[in-house]
């Protein structure tokens, strides 16, 4: 079976398409959002979703989240024994998302599409190739999240000959992309984007604002108490929308602290955050050259959406009210989903043709000689512009810059910048040329090929001698190689995680753990409900586990009403 997934910053989704159309699976505690976030327990086992989030709180350094950030990247996260790379626990969200999906269909998942920020780099997104080869699936395809957002919504609308703007503003990145829908056509005109702008930084702009107010240095608290302020000020951060003021009453370094925050003061500080969001908003305008009048509809997804401060800015630059007809949690997976369908040439979906951008330019490094005959380096010479449509494939030729040269280096940059040391070095190569030849007639023909995945492939030709080289663009640190991936399959084959039939079990055992840490009133009733429970788990006497389990529940729900 193929699925469609949406691997987020802050929760993924999985699904597929359907008897019905694109349908989205709960995961063992019910629900369609499972949080990216994975933790490790006292016994070495993995725990991944809303357990892993509630252990956040009650062990912060056993738990790690918004690792998407780091894709691309070698960080490694100590969890346990282990260190892991972000490819690694992305797979073990992979991995947990594609249980949920065979235990709803009774099917096994051997392939993905998975969706991607526009704007990932092409190391991040080998980085999510490799943690679907690390969750032993394959990716079928990357698609990029403002096109699955589109997908799911022009499905929905069915409007013909509209053009819109997909805005997109998760938990850490910002995408917006500019489509067109007609005679089953869904075509991209331009992405552009934001790889470290989301909702976790207008959680910091709270986090700053409450440690500035009360005195309170956040690198000097406890890491479990920074946690828990962080949680509580994620929940004010979400009742803020429309409330006019909220507060919150916490108790940090053994002192009750007030504090409370109105929305002005709130979108005074967001201000920079807002303003960052413009630039994207006009160059993805500007490339698909079109007047913010041209435009039918403007669609917000992504969590972070919901605030009012994006709809405003959003209403001020378009001159419209956005829409917001999908659920903005759902869009992207929906959409992941549909891209599944398509791939499997599902019937009804053979009248629709999807293409998409590239979104960001690729090229090359060039010397020039100036008029002066001084040869200026480091320029960056594009090859594919951004926002060309996919699949592209170009080509250029270069040439030495003295006569008998004998060696030429080729690199690969992405980027927007005239200088490529201010791009993103992608991959480089040395070419032998032949060193009887004058400058002109000594030639490299360079071939970029950009795929609907979003995966380059660069070619080199010797001129003369009709030599071809491929370039590698895996010899990037943020990358593993295939053996390393091989390795590391093995390796995470030993990691233990629980059975999905006992999730539940630990989700509430994790919640009523946070529960300990955040109330202090109350922490002798957790500590036995616990004891309790665990009790009754000891027993694995079924029914008398579900019947404890009930209650252990109404009992925690209760205690967090209170809160
Ligand atoms: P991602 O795609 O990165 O996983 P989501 O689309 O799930 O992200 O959005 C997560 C972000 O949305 C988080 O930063 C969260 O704080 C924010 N968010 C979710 N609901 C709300 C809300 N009602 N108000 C403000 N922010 C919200
Ligand atoms: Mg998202």
């Amino acid at each position: 079976m193929i699925v469609g997934i949406d691997l987020g910053t802050t929760h993924s989704l999985v699904g597929c398409y359907g008897e019905n159309g694109p349908k989205l699976f709960p995961n063992a505690l019910g629900e369609l959002l499972t949080p990216s976030v994975v933790s490790v327990d006292e016994h070495g086992h993995m725990l991944v979703g809303q357990a892993a989030r509630d252990r956040m709180v009650s062990h912060p350094n056993d738990s790690v989240a918004a690792f998407k950030r780091w894709m691309g990247t070698p960080r490694e996260t100590r969890l346990g024994s282990r260190m892991l790379r972000p490819e690694e626990l992305s797979a073990l969200i992979l991995r947990a998302l594609i249980d949920d999906a065979e235990a709803a269909t009774g099917e096994k998942v051997t392939e993905a599409v998975i969706s991607v920020p526009a704007y990932f780099s092409d190391a991040q997104r080998k980085a999510t190739r490799a943690a679907g080869e690390l969750a032993g699936i394959r990716v079928e395809r990357l698609i990029n999240e403002p096109t699955a957002a589109a997908l799911a919504y022009g499905l929905q609308e069915q409007r013909e000959g509209s053009r819109f703007v997909v805005f997109d503003l998760g938990g850490g990145t910002f995408d917006v992309s500019i489509l067109e829908l007609f005679e089953g056509v869904v075509e991209v005109h331009a992405s552009a984007g934001d790889n470290f702008l989301g909702g976790e930084d207008f959680l910091d702009v709270l986090l700053q604002a409450f440690c500035a107010d009360t005195g309170i240095a956040p690198e000097r608290l406890p890491a479990g108490e920074l946690g828990q302020l962080r949680r509580r000020l994620e929940l004010l951060k979400r009742s803020l929308a429309g409330a006019g003021q909220s507060s919150l009453e916490i108790a940090l370094d053994g002192a009750l602290r007030n504090w409370s925050i109105d929305e002005d003061r709130f979108a005074r500080l967001c201000d920079p955050l807002i303003q960052r969001m413009r630039a994207p908003v006009e160059r993805a305008m500007r490339d698909a050259r079109l007047q913010p009048a041209q435009l039918s509809e403007v669609v917000l997804v992504g969590g972070a959406s919901r605030m009012p401060l994006v709809a405003r800015l959003v209403s001020r630059m378009f001159g419209r009210l956005p829409l917001r007809h999908v659920n903005p949690d759902q869009a992207i997976a929906l959409g992941a989903c549909v891209a599944a369908g398509l791939k499997v040439r599902d019937q009804r979906l053979e009248e629709i043709i999807l293409t998409d951008v590239c979104p960001y330019t690729l090229g090359t490094k060039v010397s020039r000689r100036d008029g002066n005959g001084q040869v200026q380096d480091g320029l960056f010479s594009p090859i594919i512009h951004r926002n060309s449509t996919v699949p592209v494939s170009r080509e250029e030729i270069y040439y030495p810059v003295y006569d008998h040269q004998k060696l030429l280096s080729l690199e690969v940059y992405q980027g927007e910048s005239p200088m490529v040391e201010r791009n993103i070095l992608l991959g480089e190569m040395t070419i032998h040329l032949q060193p009887d030849r004058s400058a002109a007639e000594n030639g490299v023909r360079l071939r970029f090929t950009y795929d609907i995945n979003g995966v380059l492939q660069a070619e080199a030709t010797v001129l003369a001698t009709g030599e071809r080289h491929e370039l590698i663009l895996e010899q990037n640190p943020g990358l593993l190689t295939p053996e390393e991936i091989r390795a590391r399959l093995r390796a995470l084959e030993d990691i233990k995680i629980h059975p999905r039939s006992k999730q539940e079990n630990i989700a509430l055992l994790a919640r009523a753990e946070r529960l300990y840490e955040e109330h202090l009133q109350a922490r002798d009733l957790v500590q036995q409900w616990i004891a309790q429970f665990r009790q009754s788990l000891d027993s694995q006497d079924e029914q008398l586990i579900r019947e404890h389990r009930g209650q252990f529940r109404d009992a925690l729900d209760q205690l967090e009403r209170q809160l």
